[in-house]
């Protein structure tokens, strides 16, 4: 896959999957823009690795809520670069595990407002740029949860289905510009997420401990899904748009049924 001279932004592209993305699209050559949140030295050390390969990356502090923060990140990307390519709309919080009977709404407006509303602010900065180019590619990061719906993640799974939605109209909407949408729908994947959920539930932040049995053996790891991101961006993935492609090895393993 060769993604030279194309220009990438991640969200929560310093850590976990997505910095599996921003390294495996700077592996195949591509400029990469990391959005981050608050956490300045992960950003900055997967710079420099990027910067390692010869790629040119730039960090960039926004939060997705932030509609003025994502105009910024994009008015900037197109003031260094020039142009726009690829978006990953990755940057996303766990669930708490709590059943709606005691969920408060500001759980499930935090996971719109993360979920939605940070991809739906990221892509419509972009669209104007790929329009204009004729050419781009928005990956959606889903989640397993969107196959399964269990018992106490339901803001969670929400935010998830409501993005999946949002990127299968958005292939239609935007074929004529030559722009693609897909969705990646990850298992359990072994990142600071999954191990703070590890911590809360088993007393360790080894994820392995999460379940006795996990398919093909083994956690997801971050790059699992950043190949599929690579080769859905790539002109082989060319004829593929609004399509939720699941990365969890065969199905999740259950998660806890008992209420909280
Ligand atoms: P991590 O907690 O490891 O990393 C999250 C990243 O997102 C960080 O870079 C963080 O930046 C950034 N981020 C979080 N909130 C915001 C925000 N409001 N604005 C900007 N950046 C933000 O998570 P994962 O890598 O595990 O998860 C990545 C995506 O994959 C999420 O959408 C998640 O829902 C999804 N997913 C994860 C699974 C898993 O098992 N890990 C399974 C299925 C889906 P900072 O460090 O600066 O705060």
């Amino acid at each position: 896959m060769d993604l030279k001279g194309q220009v990438a932004i991640v969200t929560g592209g310093s850590r976990g999957i997505g910095k599996g993305c921003t390294m495996a699209l700077a592996e195949a050559g591509a400029d990469v823009v990391i959005a981050y949140r608050k956490d300045e030295d992960a950003a900055h050390k997967t710079e420099a690795e990027v910067s390692a390969m010869g790629r040119r990356c730039l960090t960039f502090k926004a939060d997705v809520t932030n509609q003025e923060q994502v105009k910024a990140l994009v008015d900037k990307t197109i003031e260094t670069f020039g142009r726009i390519d690829i978006l990953v709309n990755n940057a996303g919080g766990p669930s708490t595990g709590r059943w709606l009977v005691h969920t408060e709404p500001t759980e499930l407006l935090y996971q719109i407002n993360t979920h939605i509303m940070g991809p739906f602010f990221f892509t419509k900065a972009v669209l104007p740029t790929m329009r204009q180019q004729k050419s781009g590619n928005i990956i959606f990061i889903s989640s397993v949860e969107t196959k399964m719906f269990p018992a106490g993640h339901i803001p969670y799974a929400v935010g998830k289905a409501g993005v999946e939605a949002m990127a299968r109209c958005l292939a239609l909407e935007e074929r004529d510009y030559g722009i693609r949408a897909n969705v990646v729908a990850p298992g359990v994947i072994e990142t600071d997420m999954s191990r703070r959920v590890a911590k809360a539930l088993k007393g360790t932040s080894n994820v392995i401990e999460l379940f006795d049995k996990w398919p093909l053996g083994r956690p997801g790891k971050p790059s699992d899904i950043a190949n599929l991101i690579v080769f859905l961006v790539s002109d082989k993935a060319s004829y593929i748009s609004g399509q939720v492609i699941f990365v969890d090895g065969g199905g999740a393993p259950l998660w806890e049924l008992s209420e909280s």
